[in-house]
């Protein structure tokens, strides 16, 4: 079975727009057992798409195109793809009235050009697209010209927006991929997400009590983000899932509080739902990170259950007025000191009433470290009804990077709170 991806579109040529269809749609369909074996991004010339479909379709049975479906002169998928199979385009009146109605819900005039997105080459299957103008296609190529013997191959193309092609695709596209190319094994691909522990450090402890796992046909993998490691275990047959359960047991067993989710799984959304669980309030007070925190927590869905508010204190005289860091701690200290990220938590949760509170203070750089504090120098801190537990990492990362890695220590710092260790 073999599935094949082409991302069209000159702005990823130009670097304007990052292809993350290229990592989404891989995920998804390793999530669901099949293996992409050739990804390619084209820009949008006739010559370098057709050709790009060609090869595909004389290798893949499942041939994925996304982009060049909207209205404009360099939306060209369509027409190049009917052209190459040689099918006429016909109006399709139902997606036509459609797009009237789509307009006319608007209040406004539907340009002439829009009805090309109802142009659907002979044989196709129209995909609905409840996010946009642009439906999608599927097309069945059997006879097909490129590939030896005539093999059939299942042509689809989906719009370029991503939160068009996304529910599309699973709606639409994973389904009948799943209906016409079934499996032949069950198969169980599970990501157990960690924060706090280097892969290796976690390769150490779980490679050997997983190795009759291995031996007996578990697939291991380890992902390494920014502050988290994915540890992805894939088995398949008729004992995938209870291998799978067996595994995962073990990685638990052995990883303990590390795990901090499964699957997509986020540090924010685990500690809101920590709390949420638990009816407690945070409070946030950051200086280096900007409000990053803050950013993260409000990610979430239901964030407002928990997270009275996130200060950011960029000033010392911020620091000072609104958290009551005291004037002889930062002359003493400096806003960069583990006295100061004290007071700073301690005055946010008193001010605020909330049961937690997280502060942040460091050196993000490129300037200003010096020999004691260097850049990348943080203080974390977390006040509690019990107590204010204090972290000193070094972050050296750019400044992105930076706020990155310290939101994640910060938050891990919490949870472990809330799971009482
Ligand atoms: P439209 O009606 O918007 O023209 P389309 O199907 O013709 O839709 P494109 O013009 O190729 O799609 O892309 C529209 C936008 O979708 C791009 O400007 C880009 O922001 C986003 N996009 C397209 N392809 C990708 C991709 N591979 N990864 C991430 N974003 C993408």
């Amino acid at each position: 079975m073999i599935v094949e991806i082409i991302n069209t579109g000159s702005e990823l040529m130009l670097g304007f727009v990052l292809n993350t269809h290229q990592q989404w749609l891989c995920r998804q369909l390793a999530d669901a057992g099949y293996t992409v074996t050739r990804q390619v991004a084209i820009a949008d010339t006739g010559l370098a798409i057709q050709a790009a479909v060609r090869e595909s379709l004389a290798r893949a049975d499942f041939v994925i195109v996304t982009g060049g479906l909207g209205p404009t002169s360099d939306d060209l998928t369509r027409d190049l793809i009917a052209e190459l199979l040689g099918r006429k385009l016909r109006l399709d009146e139902g997606i036509a009235a459609g797009l009237r109605a789509f307009f006319a819900r608007r209040g406004r005039n539907m340009p002439e050009t829009t009805l090309v997105q109802a142009q659907v080459p002979e044989g196709a299957e129209v995909l609905p697209n409840p996010n946009g103008t642009a439906p999608g296609l599927a097309l069945t190529v059997a006879p097909n010209p490129f590939r030896p013997g005539g093999r059939l191959s299942r042509l689809i193309m989906l719009p370029g927006p991503p939160r068009e092609m996304r529910p599309m695709f699973l709606a639409e596209v994973l389904p009948m991929l799943q209906r016409e190319f079934p499996l032949a094994d069950p198969f169980v691909c599970r990501t157990l997400r960690t924060t706090g522990i280097g892969e290796s450090f976690a390769e150490d402890r779980i490679r050997g009590p997983l190795q009759p796992l291995v031996a007996s046909g578990l697939e291991l993998g380890y992902c390494a983000h920014y502050g988290s490691v994915d540890v992805r275990i894939v088995t398949r047959g008729r004992a995938a899932e209870s291998l799978a359960a067996e595994a995962e047991a073990i990685i638990r067993s052995q990883l303990g509080a590390h795990v901090f989710g499964t699957q997509d799984d986020e540090l924010p959304g685990t500690v809101v739902a920590l709390l949420t669980e638990r009816r407690q309030t945070l409070v946030l007070a950051e200086s280096c990170t900007g409000g990053y925190i803050a950013n993260q927590i409000t990610n979430v869905p239901g964030a407002s259950a928990v997270l009275l508010a996130g200060i950011v204190t960029y000033s010392d005289a911020a620091k000072q007025s609104l958290l009551a860091v005291r004037e002889e701690t930062l002359a003493a200290h400096g806003a960069v000191s583990e006295a100061t990220v004290r007071q700073m938590a301690e005055g946010a949760r008193a001010r605020l009433r909330a049961d937690y509170a997280l502060a942040v203070t460091g050196i993000a750089g490129p300037g200003g470290g010096s020999e004691a504090k260097p850049v990348g120098t943080v203080f974390i801190a977390l006040a509690t009804a019990r107590q204010t537990l204090v972290m000193n990492p070094t972050n050296r990362y750019d400044r992105a990077t930076f706020k990155i890695v310290t939101c994640q220590q910060a938050l891990e710092l919490l949870r472990r709170n809330l799971l009482g260790e």
